[in-house]
């Protein structure tokens, strides 16, 4: 029996199949691994250990019951991912893992591992010398820097012998720093690619091929700037790729792209190499002021020129919206309304969120602001009518679980590259 378990589900599949590529890579051998979406095969295996990943609202999910369990039977638990890193001790001292893995997992996870093979699964003076760490010894709390990976397509985004893909990681990092977003803070201020003929070789593992990245648009450049020779390189180089029958999605579900890059010359790419007809685009807000209040760093005329060139173009606009923004008022949400009905009578798609506070953000400590009669019938409305999609209804009492949560459990955040300014 595997000693070792990976508590694989849905939402954090694509990050486990990068780190089992990664693990694999420098030399772990997957075979020790007992690798599954069912958490009754991990728990009749009574592992020595499990790894786990997930973001904060699956908290309030079937973890604290799995947790108690696998507590239970001995094992030692590992979190990773957005939740573990932005509130360490609220990992440690209220779910109850006993180790923390800080930032970019790749290099950590392989070292935990192998030390914890050498130890006998206990933690050891061992770890203090593991970059990426949150744990207590002796009773003492322990955190043993943020872990960085800059060149992370040193590593595969696949295992090899084990058959799992998903949509291949091309971006990491975001030069941005949209206040509501976990993005730049964990994975850093500077956009980093993985090279094309990498991209090329492990697409062809895919039918559908997409890919994960903040700004599929902003491929090949340091981020805020279309570098359009770059992109062209690599939509050209997965050509052969498609002859081959499979499809590309570029802009697409999992990424999207930001307004102001989508221009003729980006969409023109899209026709030429890609097959969706179909794009994603950040909104956000029709209000100026709440569009700089959350440093989204464009205006709502480009959202407005986006739509416009995609529809010109023959593209489907998919347009998200945060609504309940702190401080928004009911003119900015009316100007939301404005934007979001003007999108759709030209023909376009609208996803409505509600705010939420994610820890490890600057919003983190901000107050959801409560949806205008207005805002809430119009959303009811076009959501009876198949207009709009978007669970900004769940969403609403999981912000108020997130708000209770920051308010009793905050930790100042452990950035990648930046101060996490607290700007509420
Ligand atoms: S919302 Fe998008 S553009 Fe803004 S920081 Fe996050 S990833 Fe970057």
């Amino acid at each position: 029996m595997p000693e070792i378990a990976v508590r694989m589900t849905k939402r954090n599949h694509n990050a486990f199949v990068h780190l089992l590529g990664a693990l694999e890579s420098q030399g772990y051998d997957l075979e020790k691994l007992l690798i599954t979406k069912d958490f009754s095969e991990i728990l009749k295996a009574r592992p020595k250990v499990v790894l786990y990943s997930f973001f904060t609202e699956e908290i309030w999910g079937n973890l604290p019951e799995e947790i108690k369990l696998l507590k239970e039977g001995g094992s030692l638990l590992i979190a990773g991912g957005y939740h573990a890193i932005a509130m360490p001790k609220h990992t440690l001292n209220q779910l109850g893992f006993d180790i923390a893995v800080i930032g970019e997992g790749e290099e950590v996870i392989y070292q935990l591992l192998t030390a914890l093979e050498r130890s006998g699964y206990r933690i050891t003076r061992d770890l203090l010398s593991i970059p990426g760490l949150a744990f207590y010894l002796n009773g003492e709390f322990v955190f043993t820097g943020f872990a960085k990976v800059e060149d992370f397509w040193r590593f595969p985004p696949y295992p090899e012998s084990v058959r799992l893909i998903s949509p291949i990681e091309i971006t990491r990092g975001c030069p941005f720093g949209c206040y509501y977003c976990q993005t730049p803070y964990i994975k850093g201020l500077r956009m980093r690619h993985r090279p094309i003929d990498q991209i090329v070789k492990y697409s062809r593992r895919m039918k559908d091929m997409r890919y994960i990245t903040p700004n599929a648009f902003a491929y090949g450049s340091p981020g805020a700037i279309l570098k359009l020779s770059k992109l062209e390189a690599l939509l050209k180089a997965l050509q052969p790729l498609r002859k081959e029958g499979r499809r590309l999605f570029y802009g697409t579900f999992p990424s999207e792209v930001r307004p102001e890059f989508v221009l003729p010359e980006t969409l023109e790419l899209l026709i030429d190499y890609a097959d969706n007809r179909r794009l994603a685009i950040g909104a956000q807000s029709g209000d100026d002021a709440m569009l700089k209040a959350m440093h989204r760093l464009h205006r709502v005329e480009h959202v407005r020129r986006a739509v416009e060139y995609m529809l010109e173009y023959g593209f489907e606009p998919v347009v998200d919206f945060i609504v309940g923004l702190p401080n928004e008022s009911k003119e900015s949400q009316k100007k939301s309304i404005e934007l979001m009905r003007w999108i759709m009578r030209k023909g376009g798609k609208v996803r409505a969120h509600y705010f939420m506070p994610l820890p490890g953000t600057p919003w983190a400590r901000c107050k959801p602001s409560p949806l205008s009669e207005e805002m809430r019938r119009f959303l009811g409305r076009m959501a009876a009518k198949g207009k709009i999609e978007g669970s900004w209804g769940k969403q609403i009492e999981l912000s108020q679980r997130l708000q209770r949560l920051m308010e009793e459990f905050y930790e100042e955040p452990m950035s990648h590259t930046v101060p996490v300014r607290d700007v509420c």
